[in-house]
């Protein structure tokens, strides 16, 4: 199930004597798979600012549709056991993740790198934590229910873990991809910018789990787009939040998990109503239903998980003077409460920080799918890129996981500029756009921990 060229090739010969070893010992080298998966109802109970507008001025009115955390535990045949975390969320926070994946390893021992948590980047979900904090106009009262959401909601990704622990039984995994095509390349969609190169990513990479039965009780999919059809004052998962509901009725009793690729400068288009979101939504689950009613490849082997922090340096941070002028002139809202947030982190640290300690993780499935789970808002190249390096079949890559803090620009992107190439910085509070040279950084940390996965046994 390698597909060539793959530099994955360099492993075959010990992969090859491993499957001889193992036919010799048990007479079989399929690996006996458990899974168990579980979703939690995280909709708020209280009024609450919605996250991922600058233009909203007044928390959440109704809700649309019900979010979820969901989770997907998976226990190979060494019996160790990794979960996979998706939520209907603008995106975990590194605090978000860190307080969880504690208090995981304390209860059943999993590492972090055996922890990945995605968001499906709704705009029409609770801000999270400080996430794009300047972004918004808050006031004390907008603030108190954004922190008792937040403390709950890690209460809940803790419970949903749990609850899918609770259920692991036999399972087989299988995997394909498929195709769907309302993502657009939004950088080209913009006034003035048509000149820009528009790749997109349309895969739709699908992982079905079926009991010893053969009974659907789980499917994963993914897409890379943004998930911003909507962007008014009501509670949903917008078109990932459609999908999963379409995925889920035509596998009942099945969970249906989202996770966010590289979508970052793709937009739904075109959009804004209701309908749009929903016609989205059905469009995955249907390309999604086409994959699980084809020919898919069956998964084996073990999944083998790393998870490793590699800073991003920033251009040169912005003194006291800078940012105190900024303040007084500044004629953008967001602009402005951007240099009150850096002015007030330089007073109290003293300084600015230079870089960023960027999460990149890699789980790899046997010797059939590398899943390499990035952090940040991702843009298209990266994952072209990967599945240009790692084979074009059997490569997954998420953005939107573990740490959402930034865009994560391409060496193009950072180029060209642009919101998702620095000004998106400014929402996000951070002091500065990256220096070039951030995606041979990042490119190299993926190399090295795919090597390593796949040098495990
Ligand atoms: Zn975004």
């Amino acid at each position: 199930m390698t597909n060539f060229p793959n530099p994955r090739s360099r492993f075959i010969p010990s992969f090859f004597v491993a499957v001889i070893v193992l036919t010799f010992i048990s007479g079989s080298a399929s690996a006996a798979w458990k899974a168990g998966a579980a979703k939690v109802d995280i909709t708020p109970s209280e009024p609450i600012w919605l996250a991922g507008y600058g233009s909203r001025d007044r928390p959440v009115s109704d809700v649309l549709q019900r979010i979820y955390v969901k989770a997907l535990a998976l226990q190979d045949d060494s019996g160790r056991v990794s979960v996979l975390v998706t939520s209907d969320l603008l995106g975990f926070t590194a605090g978000l993740s860190k307080g969880v994946a504690e208090r995981v390893e304390k209860k059943h021992g999993i590492a972090r790198a055996g922890l990945a948590f995605n968001a499906s980047h709704t705009h029409s979900a609770p801000v999270v934590g400080e996430l794009l904090r300047p972004a918004y106009g808050l006031g004390p009262a907008h603030v108190a229910p954004i922190k008792r959401y937040t403390e709950k909601l890690e209460d809940q990704v803790v419970d949903v873990i749990d609850k899918a622990i609770g259920k692991l039984k036999p399972a087989t995994l299988s995997y394909e991809q498929g195709l769907a095509g309302f993502a657009v390349n939004r950088r080209r969609a913009g006034r003035g910018t048509k000149h820009y190169p528009s790749p997109v990513d349309h895969d739709v990479p699908v992982l079905a789990v079926k009991d010893s039965a053969g009974k659907v009780t789980a499917v994963v999919f993914g897409y890379a787009c943004h998930a911003t059809v909507l962007s008014g004052y009501e509670i949903s998962g917008d078109w990932p939040g459609w999908a999963q509901e379409g995925v889920e009725s035509l596998y009942p009793g099945a969970v249906g998990l989202f996770v966010q690729g590289c979508g970052a400068d793709a937009n739904p288009l075109p959009r804004r109503t209701v309908e749009l979101a929903k016609r989205y939504g059905a469009t995955l689950a249907d390309a999604v239903d086409q994959v699980v009613k084809g020919t898919m490849q069956k998964v084996e082997g073990n999944l083998r998980v790393a998870l490793e922090h590699v800073p991003l340096p920033f251009q040169t941070p912005p003194t006291k003077e800078e940012l105190q002028w900024r303040i007084k002139t500044e004629t953008s809202e967001s602009r402005k409460r951007h240099a009150e947030y850096i002015l007030e982190k330089l007073d109290r640290d003293g300084k600015l920080a230079t870089e960023y300690s960027y999460p990149l993780q890699v789980w790899q499935f046997g010797d059939d799918i590398t899943f390499i789970v990035m952090a940040g808002e991702v843009v298209v190249d990266y994952s072209l890129r990967f599945k240009k390096t790692y084979g074009w079949n059997n490569t997954w890559v998420a953005g939107y996981s573990n740490d959402v803090f930034a865009y994560i620009p391409s060496e193009r992107v950072l180029h060209e500029g642009g919101y998702e190439g620095g000004g998106a910085m400014i929402p996000y509070g951070q002091p500065r756009p990256f220096k070039a040279g951030v995606e041979e950084i990042i490119a190299n940390k993926v190399d090295e921990l795919v090597q390593r996965v796949n040098g495990q046994p």
